[in-house]
Formats: C-alpha cells, sequence, structure tokens
C-alpha cells in the first residue's frame, strides 16, 4: 500500500497534465488536480461535455491540441472509442517522454493501443465513480485507488503515478499495486459474473420464478429486486457475518440451505469457463465486433428494456419520492 508519505506532488508541479474525456472519472479526476494546485487542459471534441468542463473553468482543447501539452496525458474516454481516438489524435502529437496514463487497463492488456518505447505508461484506477472520487476529496478524504506501471521509459513513472494519485485524494486512503493484466481481468469477470450479469440474472429469474407461479409482480418486484439495496448495502458496510446477523434468523438459515442450491457447482465451473474466455481474448474480441456496429448491444437493450421487472418498476418507483427522478 502507498499513502500520502510515499508520494510527492512536486513531481507534478510545472508539468501540464491533459485529461481527456470529461465524463464519469475525468471532470472527478481533472477537479481534484486542479483543486491540488496542478496544471490541467482538458482535450475534447465539440459538444456537451465540451460546454461543462468550459462552465468548470477548465482551459478546454481539441484532443490533438491537450495532447500536444501533455506532459501526462490521462486518456478517460469510453474504452472501445480510445484506439481509435489515441491512434488519429493523440499519438502523432505527443512529446518524447509523456506519460500515458489509463483508469482501466483494457487497451493496453488486449493491445488496442501500442504507444511507442519511449513513453511511460501506468494506470491510477480509482476503485470508485467519479462522483465518489469527487465528492470524497472535497470532504478531506479520497478514494482507494489501483497503481500498475506497464512501461518506465523514463525510470519515473512510479514518481509520476504516484503523485498524480496524491492529486485525486487517492493516496489519503491508500493505492495498492497490480499489474494491467490483473486489474483487466478481474474487472470484466466481477462485472460479468458477479455484479452487473451475474446479480441482473438472479433478479431476473427469481422475479420470473414468482410471477409464474401466480404472485403479484408488485410484491415480487419488491421481493427480488427492492430489497436487493438493504442487503447489498449491509454486505458493503460490515461483510457477509454482519449482514446475517441483521437479518431473522429465518432469512439466515434460508441463506444457509438454499444458496448453495441456487449457485451450485455448475454454477462455479462455468464462471471459470468466463474467466478463460476474458484471459484468452475471446470476450473482449467480440465486444470490439459487436462494439463495430453495435448489433448484439443494441438489439439485447431493447429487448430487456421490456421486461415485465422493468414495467412493473417503472410504476412502483414512481411511488418512491426519495429516488431521485
Ligand atoms: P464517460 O462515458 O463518463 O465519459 C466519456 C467522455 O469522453 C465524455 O466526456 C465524452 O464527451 C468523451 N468522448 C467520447 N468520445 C469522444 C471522442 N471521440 N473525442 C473526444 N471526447 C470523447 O466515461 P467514464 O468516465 O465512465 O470512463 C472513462 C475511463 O475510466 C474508462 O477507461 C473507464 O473504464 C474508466 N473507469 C470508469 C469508472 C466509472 O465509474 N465510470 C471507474 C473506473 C474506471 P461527449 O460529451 O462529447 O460525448
Ligand atoms: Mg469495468
Ligand atoms: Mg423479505
Amino acid at each position: 500500500m502507498y499513502y500520502e508519505k510515499d508520494a510527492d506532488l512536486g513531481v507534478l508541479k510545472g508539468k501540464t497534465i491533459a485529461i481527456i474525456g470529461y465524463g464519469s472519472q475525468g471532470h472527478a479526476q481533472a477537479q481534484n488536480l486542479r483543486d491540488s494546485g496542478l496544471n490541467v487542459v482538458i482535450g475534447l471534441r465539440p459538444g456537451k461535455s465540451w460546454d461543462t468542463a468550459k462552465n468548470d473553468g477548465f482551459e478546454v482543447l481539441s484532443v490533438e491540441d491537450a495532447a500536444r501539452r501533455a506532459d501526462v496525458i490521462n486518456i478517460l474516454l469510453p474504452d472501445e472509442t480510445q484506439p481509435k481516438v489515441y491512434s488519429q489524435s493523440i499519438e502523432p502529437n505527443l512529446k518524447s517522454g509523456a506519460a500515458i496514463m489509463f483508469s482501466h487497463g483494457f487497451n493496453i492488456n488486449f493491445g488496442q493501443i501500442r504507444p511507442t518505447a519511449d513513453k511511460d505508461i501506468f494506470m491510477i484506477a480509482p476503485k470508485s465513480p467519479g462522483h465518489m472520487v469527487r465528492r470524497t476529496y472535497v470532504e478531506g478524504f479520497g478514494v482507494p485507488a489501483l497503481i500498475a506501471v506497464e512501461q518506465n521509459a523514463t525510470g519515473q513513472a512510479y514518481e509520476i503515478g504516484l503523485a498524480y494519485a496524491k492529486g485525486i485524494g487517492s493516496t489519503r486512503a491508500g493505492v495498492i499495486e497490480t499489474t494491467f493484466r490483473e486489474e483487466t481481468e478481474t474487472d470484466l469477470f466481477g462485472e460479468q459474473a458477479v455484479l452487473c450479469g451475474g446479480t441482473s440474472a438472479l433478479v431476473k429469474a427469481g422475479f420470473e420464478t414468482l410471477i409464474e407461479a401466480g404472485y403479484q409482480p408488485e410484491v415480487a418486484y419488491f421481493e427480488c429486486l427492492h430489497e436487493l439495496k438493504l442487503i447489498v448495502d449491509m454486505m458493503y458496510e460490515g461483510g457477509l457475518a454482519s449482514m446475517r446477523h441483521s437479518i431473522s434468523n429465518t432469512a439466515e438459515y434460508g441463506d444457509y440451505v438454499t444458496g448453495p442450491r441456487i449457485i451450485t457447482a455448475e454454477t462455479k465451473a462455468e464462471m471459470k469457463r468466463v474467466l478463460e474466455d476474458i484471459q484468452t481474448g475471446k470476450f473482449s474480441r467480440n465486444f470490439l465486433l459487436d462494439q463495430s456496429n453495435g448489433a448484439f448491444m443494441h438489439a439485447t437493450r431493447r429487448k430487456e428494456a421490456e421486461h415485465p421487472i422493468e414495467q412493473v418498476g417503472g410504476s412502483l418507483r414512481e411511488l418512491m419520492h426519495w429516488i431521485k427522478k
């Protein structure tokens, strides 16, 4: 773990940091770095983010001009957009010895971006969405982050990376060392098997089982989707044991006897195959292929939006005044 004492902001003083993209991560990291006294310019195309960054008081440039100015450049565009923008607008304009940064390892790990040997390549990956990166910094804290160095051309990659992590507030919480490979593969696995894919499929299957048995969709929605947040919040704050301490004994007993009937040895064997598809690059190849026209993604998005859980959820959430519309 690296902390405040391991990082020296002075390494970045007098240097220009170009933040490419001003979305979830871009806006948060740029504002934190500026409040830490560092020089930040934003690289964008004309559009919504451009106007937001200007209104927030930043110097906003084309991606080409931002790349020309950069001593350190952090590419915070959507992962599938990065390779094209890198080859067309960033690479031809970068200074020799510039440091190229990411907040996710996808494009380096899967060889979609291959910077020349004279550049430092490293990642500072905050373990949080952008609005938390900003909010915790303003409150005087920070979110934990990962650091990984892929190419240390100048011999200074760690010093620059840790200074950047300090600039966004992450050394206040702690910075853990990893590799591009570990960060990318575990991130993809987690979101597919557990966080997004696994959870959505579990929620839908539970909901369908109840309505197919004749129960009211509204009641099924509460039991299988709505209450998930309460359980996840308890797991987040105190782990599994603390969640099990808070629920009823009936729920705890049901957890132990039924959990292994739902997530079986066969499920875990399938998880291993999912991980293999990530490690061999099969998943990323399929993803990038589909992104070229988005056929599967768009069709599935439409189909999923028509699921009854979405219809009933839409009406029920209207009744929940505390949920932002
Ligand atoms: P967002 O989708 O929130 O923002 C993307 C930004 O890129 C927008 O400002 C968009 O501007 C701009 N952009 C898109 N296409 C172009 C283009 N062709 N030229 C110039 N600008 C463009 O991205 P995220 O912040 O979610 O993700 C950025 C990186 O951070 C990714 O590598 C992601 O994996 C990583 N990450 C994200 C986390 C998160 O919580 N979101 C967490 C940790 C890492 P416009 O308004 O013009 O479309
Ligand atoms: Mg991810
Ligand atoms: Mg209940």
